[in-house]
């Protein structure tokens, strides 16, 4: 079995960071996020954080061998690791849909028992993703692997490998601070915003349902920026490894990580950003008062 620990979040949150960070533990695997896995094209997510192309980094090399080992090949034009069928515009709707609550996550899964893209190419997907969190595992001779994929629906699909012991971190952020960032990098309308980052934290609840309180951690970002060292001794704790682990030169650790750009950049910084209390207006206060004030207070957020 396979100890596997996967960060749920918003976009927006600080998992990159607390990826980085985590994965700097030599008992713990990690390639970031494991749905951006792709070897074709020159999309962000086939580069390597180390800075090497995936089809020129040693440390890609040695797990595209052992998922090979595994009946899975890399370079086949049908492989993919995220549950996405786009060719199949019906079946990758309900694919993507959010997670929801038992009733409609049944309707999900009657949907996708009869769609022959899903019957088709769902168990590869599955077996994809299985093959790459056991090379990545056995290349770096740990039980630990960590996934920062974020999505609480990908999290649903992953519950069926049979080798993976599941646990959770919640990671949750302000939801003002989260609404700011969409508002400035996505440029998104302020409901908009605030309204995807509500529908987040909702779908994560629902699937965090599931699972007993000894084996979800929840982390709040803040807190994790504040006093980054206490935090990590605590989730390293939780993930069963050497809690004195120090993290203080987390970022020159031997990273080979997928996901996004932030990555490749990353300093040894970790500097709270809270931005949102100066460049938000009284009256987006306000918006998302109403839209998510009550979700954010059960987090703590005043
Ligand atoms: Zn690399």
């Amino acid at each position: 079995m396979i100890d596997f620990t996967y960060i749920l979040a918003a976009s927006h949150s600080g998992s990159t960071l607390l990826t980085m960070l985590l994965a700097s533990h030599p008992e713990v695997a990690s390639v970031g996020e494991t749905s951006a896995l792709l070897w074709r094209g020159k999309s962000d997510s086939s580069t390597c954080s180390c800075g090497a192309p995936l089809d020129a980094c040693p440390f890609w090399a040695t797990v595209r061998e052992g998922m090979r080992r595994r009946g899975v090949d890399c370079e086949s034009p049908d492989f993919q690791t995220d549950f996405r069928l786009p060719a199949c515009r019906l079946t990758d709707r309900v694919l993507r849909a959010e997670f929801q609550g038992p009733m409609l996550e049944a309707v999900r899964d009657a949907c996708l028992a009869v769609s022959p893209a899903w019957r088709r190419r769902g168990p590869a997907i599955l077996k994809a993703n299985a093959a790459l969190i056991e090379a990545v595992t056995e290349l770096k001779r740990v039980r630990v692997f960590l996934d920062s994929s974020k999505e609480p629906h990908r999290l649903k699909f992953l519950m069926r490998i049979p080798s993976l012991h599941v646990k959770v971190i919640q990671l949750v952020r302000d939801g003002r601070g989260v609404a700011a960032s969409y508002l400035k990098r996505n440029e998104l309308p302020l409901r908009q915003a605030c309204d995807e980052w509500r529908r987040s934290i909702v779908s994560e609840e629902h699937v965090l349902r599931r699972f007993s309180s000894d084996r979800v951690l929840r982390l709040r970002y803040e807190d994790f920026c504040r006093d980054s060292a206490d935090s990590a001794r605590r989730i390293f704790g939780f993930l069963g490894v050497n809690p004195s682990h120090s993290i203080r030169d987390f970022h020159k650790a031997d990273h080979h990580i997928l996901g996004n750009r932030m990555r490749l950049s990353a300093s040894g910084e970790i500097r709270l950003d809270e931005k949102w209390r100066s460049t938000m207006t009284p009256e987006s206060i306000r918006v998302f008062e109403d839209m998510g004030g009550a979700i954010n207070r059960r987090y703590g957020y005043e």
